[in-house]
């Protein structure tokens, strides 16, 4: 996606602007409202299964401790996938962007590619149309991977193209900012862009 900066974190339900440590210290202090203890600075370096360690699942702490419960909810967060193609660190928040919902309002009236055709990039492509100039979908895949429902209303769009078979191989810029894209169609072998301007 192309962007111009990173949005501080504004986009929350009845939050109108904060930022990551006070967010996360108001949360904190709501949690503890209720009974639960929190570990800080502790990191879970092993998960033993309850068959092995006497009918109760096994968290093993790298300061050496053993905690153990019947049930144990994994939440240690997702990563983005980067696409790793030449340009894609260079241009990060300076035209690459991860996060469509947040950094969405940077590409206000611009030409955006969403990358991926699975469903978070076809629910970021139904959630920019409103707001972007142009969406331009690049797919790996002969075909979009995200739900039927999704791709219905995908191609009810009207400013918005398409590419399936294509591989991304450069994210390309000028003076710090990202300009388009160059990708191979992977059917033809052609070569071809995807430019931020129009035309
Ligand atoms: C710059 C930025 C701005 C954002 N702005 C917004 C916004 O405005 N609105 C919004 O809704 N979302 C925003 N997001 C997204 C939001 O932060 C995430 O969706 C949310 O934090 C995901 O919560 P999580 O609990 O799944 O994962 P995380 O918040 O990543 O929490 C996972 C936790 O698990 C801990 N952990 C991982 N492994 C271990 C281990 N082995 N042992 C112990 N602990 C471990 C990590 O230290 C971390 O504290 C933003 C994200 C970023 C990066």
């Amino acid at each position: 996606m192309y962007a111009d900066g990173c949005a501080p974190c504004t986009y929350f339900i009845s939050v109108l602007e904060t930022d990551g440590p006070k967010f996360a210290a108001a949360l904190e202090q709501h949690a503890k409202q209720y009974d639960v203890e929190i570990l800080n600075l502790q990191r879970a370096e092993q998960l033993i299964p309850a068959a092995d360690n006497n009918g109760l699942v096994g968290i093993r702490l790298a300061n050496g401790a053993l905690l153990e419960s019947k049930t144990v909810i994994l939440s240690s967060g997702a990563r983005w996938r980067e696409v790793n193609v030449p340009g894609e660190k260079d241009y990060r928040n300076k035209g690459v962007a991860y996060r469509s919902h947040c950094d969405g309002p940077l590409f206000k009236g611009k030409r955006v590619a969403v990358i991926g055709g699975g469903n978070s990039g076809v629910e970021a492509v139904i959630g920019l149309a409103g707001l972007v100039g142009h969406v331009t979908l690049i797919e790996f895949g002969e075909q979009l991977r995200a739900d039927a429902v999704l791709v219905s209303k995908l191609k009810s769009l009207p400013k918005f193209v398409f590419h399936t078979q294509v591989q991304t191989t450069e994210i390309t810029g000028a003076d710090g900012k990202v300009n388009g894209l160059s990708y191979t169609d992977r059917a033809s072998g052609a070569a071809g862009t995807s430019s931020s301007k129009a035309g």
